[in-house]
């Protein structure tokens, strides 16, 4: 087993499992998926610590334990649609990627998208659409979604994200100021666009979600 390979294990069994991550689907996805190869390679050393890292353009790699939280919570079963907004490095979009049918994702900034798309392209990733693009409007040609998963933090949640989602779909969401949000999770219970249930996961902390529906730059 190579060095990448037991620091992974050990990612899973002390910062996954140890806190209550209990879907084998989500700790088996985050086995199979090599983070280290995410992030540049003077940080490969750092990539299964507990923690978010660099990923240039003042973007950061999500902690492994959220991105387990986020992904447990969307209940994935391998016959969904997933739109995922804020791409970063594409770490997110290869569990997505994983564990549902499909995965469309959007970044703003071109050149961590491109990265992202060539780091998953390596990989084998052919379940994968990434866009350059403002994601707070969803993608609507796409829509309906059976989850949204948004890995930057809004002001509030947009409603063209929920009005996005089928019946029975997930949005999670962190939501708050800039410096701190709670991660949300919104179930869409009927036709009725505002039949929506709303679930407060965790405390977290994101970078900004910017645009039209998010904060402006
Ligand atoms: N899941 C990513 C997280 C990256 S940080 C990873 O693990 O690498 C959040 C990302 O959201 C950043 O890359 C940022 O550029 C992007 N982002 C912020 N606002 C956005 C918007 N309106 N549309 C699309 N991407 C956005």
């Amino acid at each position: 087993m190579n060095r990448y390979n037991r620091q992974r294990t050990r990612m899973i069994d002390t910062q996954l499992l140890g806190r209550g991550i209990s879907d084998e689907r989500v700790s088996k996805a985050m086995a199979a998926v090599p983070r280290h190869l995410f992030v540049d390679e003077g940080l490969q050393d750092q990539a299964y610590s507990d923690s978010p890292l660099p990923i240039g353009s003042r973007q950061t790699i999500s902690q492994p334990y959220i991105v387990a939280l986020m992904t447990e919570a969307l209940e994935l079963r391998g016959t969904e649609k997933v739109l995922e907004i804020g791409t970063g490095c594409g770490y997110q979009t290869a569990i997505l990627a994983e564990l549902a049918e499909r995965v469309l994702s959007i970044e703003r900034i071109a050149s961590l998208a491109f990265r992202a798309q060539r780091t998953l392209d390596s990989l084998g990733y052919y379940n994968i659409l990434i866009r350059v693009g403002d994601g707070t409007y969803g993608w609507t040609e796409e829509a309906p979604f059976d989850a949204i998963i948004t890995t930057a933090g809004a002001p509030k949640i947009p409603e063209t994200l929920t009005g996005q989602l089928a019946v029975g779909g997930k949005l999670i969401i962190p939501v708050g100021d800039r410096s701190s949000q709670t991660l949300v999770k919104v179930t869409r219970l009927s036709e009725e666009p505002d039949d929506l249930k709303t679930e407060d996961l965790c405390g977290c902390r994101f970078v900004a979600l910017i645009g039209e529906y998010g904060w402006k730059d």
